[in-house]
C-alpha cells in the first residue's frame, strides 16, 4: 500500500507548524513500532543538517539545522531525527563536536 495522492496534496498544503506536529507524530509512531531506536552499544554519530524540503517556490529553503543521529544496524546506516539544531542545541547528554558548522 502507498501513500494515496490526495493524501500527499494534504501533507503538501499544510503550514510548516502543521508539518512539525506531523513529523513528531510519524516519529512516535515509528518509535512504536521499533524503528528509529539506537540498540544499545551502538555507535553513534550526531550531524546537524540543513534539509531541503522539495517545494519548487520555497523561499526558505534549507531549513534547518536539525539534529540527526546516525548509527550503523545489521550493516545498515539508520538515522534519527532529533530535533532543531539551532541555537547551539545539543541533540542529548551525549552532546557532540558540531562537525564544522557552527550556530
Ligand atoms: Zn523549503
Amino acid at each position: 500500500m502507498g501513500l494515496d495522492r490526495s493524501l500527499i496534496a494534504d501533507v503538501r498544503s499544510l503550514s510548516e507548524p502543521e508539518l512539525r506536529r506531523l513529523v513528531i507524530l510519524a516519529q512516535d509512531l515509528l518509535e512504536q513500532r521499533g524503528a528509529g531506536r539506537v540498540p544499545e552499544g551502538a555507535k553513534v554519530t550526531y550531524r546537524r543538517e540543513e534539509v531541503r524540503c522539495g517545494k519548487a517556490n520555497c523561499t526558505r529553503c534549507p531549513h534547518g539545522p536539525y539534529w540527526y543521529a546516525y548509527w550503523r544496524e545489521d550493516g545498515k546506516l539508520r538515522s534519527r531525527y532529533l530535533g532543531s539544531a539551532r541555537a547551539g542545541r545539543s541533540p542529548g547528554e551525549a552532546a557532540p563536536t558540531a562537525d564544522g558548522v557552527e550556530p
